[in-house]
């Protein structure tokens, strides 16, 4: 097992945990772009986003609620922020392990 955030997930890799549930798991971006920047990867390694839909709907919307503890637990929630997947090459993806980035703190600039 290559996979570096597998390796988070797993606890081989420390990482600054953020908030976890069944599935998924929360920590800080080794490199933050804004005062807030988390990651939120499924602890089972998926590459993409499609492969979400094979869980189930009570594990998808513990994404959402982790998201949303996350969103309080940085004093984000109020003032807003932004969830971002990159999916493949031209979306910029780097880690291939599924990852959200939850960002904020700062007044992000408009996408397109
Ligand atoms: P991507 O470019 O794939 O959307 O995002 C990968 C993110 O993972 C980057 O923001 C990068 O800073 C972060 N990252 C890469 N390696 C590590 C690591 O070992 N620990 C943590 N906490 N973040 C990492
Ligand atoms: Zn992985």
């Amino acid at each position: 097992m290559s996979c570096i955030f597998c390796k988070i997930a797993s606890g081989e890799i420390k990482s600054s945990l953020v908030a976890e549930n069944g599935d998924f798991v929360a920590f800080d971006d080794i490199n933050p772009v804004a005062p807030c920047h988390v990651l939120v990867i499924p602890k089972r390694h998926m590459n993409s986003m499609s492969e979400l839909s094979d869980l189930s709907g009570d594990a998808l919307s513990s994404l959402f609620a982790l998201i949303d503890t996350i969103a309080v637990e940085k004093g984000v929630k109020a003032s807003g922020f932004r969830v971002v997947s990159n999916q493949g090459r031209d979306g910029g993806q780097e880690v291939e392990h599924l990852h959200f980035h939850v960002v904020g703190g700062r007044k992000m600039g408009k996408i397109g």
